[in-house]
């Protein structure tokens, strides 16, 4: 019983809201101290929130009259263990982060809630019928997508979870449900939100056998397979289907004997069903998967089973590094260099880097792989960080594609397509093979303006035109959503010729239709794929051979593996040779040298042709002449003279307003209370690239330190004053370490 406040323990209990530090409160557990890491429900202001008791405090700053008694225990056990408490503790430290909104980013959704940790729900699987039926070949003659769905879920030797077929399959409820009626397959509940992996009796996807590795394959598994448990952090370098994955699963096998858990992390467009298949006809363990398209109740149980010790292995995007894992023993992260591992924004953490820092703290190895590596990863190998693997070749033995460009200078574009590169793409096509399209732009056209006195279709609420959709009908805001009708004439001078401006993917596939009017053509972007099943029908599509051209955003960049693609075009690397943002040039680089490694994946040779203004741009040029190797090295050099990441430390202070000048006068005073010297500066504060967006003036300072022991200190200072400057109240700030768009 309480007694008074005098006597009663204190918690330190970390909440949701942006300020830094814990709050404490008083225990009401008779029997002990609520445990550290555990849910409690408190009284804030005036509002109830759910937070995380972080410490047990002999004493506090607040007056025993003034403290409050936590409401509620939330849990019979902690959710967060010391671990994982541990890790988030030093990443809102490092990415100065208020500490109650990064635990709340690490809990799933349905954890943030005021109510009671719940036990898993059941969830909805499949499994074949044994014997099947004499006649199922005559059944399934004419069912060409029923016998594709009881192929996957004959391919593993346990049920199939309803959700995963789902999202390979798109809408796959009328094709399950008359196999169930045929007596072929049945419903069954399955335990958790886990899947079950294990080589099961259908031979079709021939991923469940292990391929003999090739000899820099070898070489790679020995060396991994030859280091003990502790931290081993490993770069692995390899061309686009030199088998990097299979390199992995050899690696995964072993700890997964040890009896130890392995987590999985991949990029937002590289986490496809395909891999998840992969890994279920491989591994005969349970496999948690983490992703944007589960239900919130999926996503809470696999976090649950995980940190039960039930799921062996986890895999899953981004906020996935924070799952617990009591019994981890390997960390992998897939295509490291991808720019989805940074948060955009609130807790702004990268989770490659937090990834690093878990596989430290626990003592276990780490494999970062990419076919481009980041150039901070490639830093970090150079100086000997990390043990430096590469794979050079493709495994099937397959040659990597040509990349060669077209000047497009003075040449007349018809939505967007050069005369040259549609007469490769017709080559390709009349040769019976596959083409892929490639623009980062969706939409038909970037801006809408006046033939006449040259007007362009704002968007009113940014400082950036309007995206032209629906074949030129309507304008749309891809900054803020604003969305409205095309107007009929020009709203400046009234004149009537309104013109498109550039191209976007729906004007590129529109003009290629009319092309090519007998080839079936698919788009891939956020619009067309939108409704769910979308996309997982379209790349059935493309594998079976219906559709032979492709055009697509850079989701089409990774993860997908087609016969019969022998040419890709890019149409837009300009962009990345001419921005203001330092690391724009990498990322276009990367996205070539992905984007070519779709083409020429089996026996057929491929080719690659980038569309280009400025063939004689010396990163071009190396990019083109050396490949990515060539291309990073003087990057890196380039980097080093400047100054910048890797070989500098940044911060980014933002700060956001209304009005036009809180924002400049908030971050002048923050860069008066730095003291400059030769290894700290302070660059701004200048307007952010798109000074205006949704109504709010955005304005960047930037903290510059030669050494990142110098770089930390001055955050921890911003940290205590930056809320009390006279400016502070008048804007909306946050603070972007390693950030990685400026
Ligand atoms: P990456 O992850 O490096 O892009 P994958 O692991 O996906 O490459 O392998 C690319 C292709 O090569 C896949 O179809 C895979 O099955 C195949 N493959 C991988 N290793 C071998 C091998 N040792 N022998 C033959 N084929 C292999
Ligand atoms: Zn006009
Ligand atoms: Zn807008």
């Amino acid at each position: 019983m309480i007694k008074g406040h005098e006597t009663a323990p204190i918690l330190r209990v970390a909440v949701p809201v942006p300020l830094y530090g814990g709050f404490d409160y008083l225990d009401i557990d008779e029997t002990g101290r609520t445990p550290v890491g555990s849910r409690v429900l408190v009284r804030f202001g005036r509002r109830r929130l759910v937070g995380i008791v972080i410490e047990h405090a002999d004493d506090s700053d607040v007056p025993a009259a003034r403290l409050r008694a936590i409401e509620k225990v939330l849990d019979d056990t902690p959710v967060l263990d010391d671990e994982l408490l541990g890790l988030l503790r030093w990443a809102a430290r490092y990415y100065h982060h208020p500490l109650g909104e990064a635990l709340a980013t690490a809990l799933p959704v349905a954890l943030r809630r005021a109510k009671a940790d719940q036990t898993p729900h059941r969830h909805r699987g499949w499994q074949q019928v044994d014997p099947a039926p004499a006649d199922e070949d005559d059944l399934l003659a004419r069912a060409p997508r029923q016998r594709e769905l009881l192929a996957a879920i004959r391919a593993v030797s346990h049920p199939t979870a309803h959700s995963h077929l789902l999202a390979r399959f798109g809408n796959a409820q009328a094709p399950l449900k008359a196999l169930q009626e045929r007596g072929l397959i049945e419903p069954v509940e399955l335990p958790g939100a886990l899947e079950r992996g294990g080589a099961g009796s259908a031979p079709t996807l021939g991923a469940g056998s292990a391929p003999t590795l090739g000899a820099d394959q070898q070489q790679a598994v020995d060396h991994l397979c030859g280091l003990d448990a502790a931290f081993h952090p490993v770069l692995l370098e390899g061309v686009t289907g030199s088998g990097k994955t299979e390199v992995y699963f050899r690696h995964m096998a072993r700890m997964l004997a040890a009896g130890r858990q392995v987590l999985f992390l991949a990029p937002e467009i590289g986490l496809t069903p395909q891999l998840i298949e992969r890994l279920r006809a491989r591994f005969d363990a349970a496999i948690g998967v983490l992703h944007s398209q589960r239900s919130e109740g999926e996503r809470a149980d696999v976090w649950r089973a995980a940190r039960a010790g039930d799921a062996d292995i986890v895999i899953g995007t981004r906020s996935a590094v924070f799952t617990p894992l009591p019994r981890l023993g390997l960390i992998i992260v897939d295509e490291e260099h991808d720019g989805s591992y940074k948060q955009q924004d609130g807790f702004r953490y990268h989770a490659r880097d937090v990834a690093l820092r878990r596989a430290q703290q626990c003592g276990v190895p780490i494999v970062l792989g990419s076919a481009t590596p980041a150039l901070e990863s490639l830093h970090n190998a150079n100086q000997k960080r990390f043990a430096h693997l590469k794979l050079p070749k493709r495994a099937t033995g397959a040659a990597l594609p040509p990349i060669r460009v077209i000047d497009i200078r003075s040449r007349p574009l018809l939505g967007g397509l050069s005369d040259p590169m549609l007469g490769h793409i017709e080559r390709h096509l009349t040769a019976g093979n596959q083409v892929m399209i490639f623009i980062n732009r969706r939409g038909y056209a970037p801006a809408l303006s006046c033939h006449d006195c040259g007007w362009i279709a704002p968007c009113t609420r940014c400082d950036a035109p309007l995206t032209l959709h629906g074949g030129g009908a309507r304008l749309q805001c891809h900054h803020c959503g604003a969305a409205e009708a095309a107007p009929p004439r020009c709203p400046s001078c009234g004149a009537k010729e309104l013109i498109a401006l550039g191209a976007g993917t729906e004007r590129v596939a529109g003009a290629l239709r009319s092309r090519f009017p007998d080839v079936r053509i698919a788009r891939f972007d956020r619009d067309s794929v939108a409704r769910k099943g979308r996309l997982e029908s379209q790349l059935a599509d493309v594998a079976s051979g219906a559709t032979q051209l492709l055009v697509g955003t850079q989701m089409l960049a990774k993860g997908h593996d087609f016969a019969r693609l022998t040419c890709v075009g890019v149409l837009d690397v300009d962009g990345g040779l001419f921005s203001a943002d330092f690391r724009a040039a990498e990322h276009m680089a990367q996205l070539v040298t992905q984007v070519a490694g779709r083409a020429g994946r089996a026996d057929l040779a491929g080719e690659v042709w980038l569309q280009t203004r400025h063939p004689e741009h010396p990163l071009l040029h190396r990019l083109l002449a050396g490949g990515y190797n060539a291309f990073a090295s003087a990057a890196l050099s380039e980097r080093r003279d400047a100054a910048l990441p890797p070989f500098g430390h940044l911060a980014l202070l933002r700060a956001e307003a209304h009005d036009l000048q809180s924002p400049q006068e908030f971050l002048t005073q923050a860069a008066a209370t730095i003291n400059v010297d030769a290894d700290i500066a302070c660059w701004g504060p200048v307007p952010a690239p798109m000074q205006r967006r949704a109504g709010r003036y955005r304005a960047h300072l930037l903290l510059h330190a030669t050494r990142r022991a110098r770089l930390h200190p001055a955050l921890d200072h911003w940290q205590r004053v930056l809320g009390e400057l006279p400016g502070a109240r008048r804007v909306r700030w946050s603070i972007d370490v390693d950030p990685q768009d400026l």
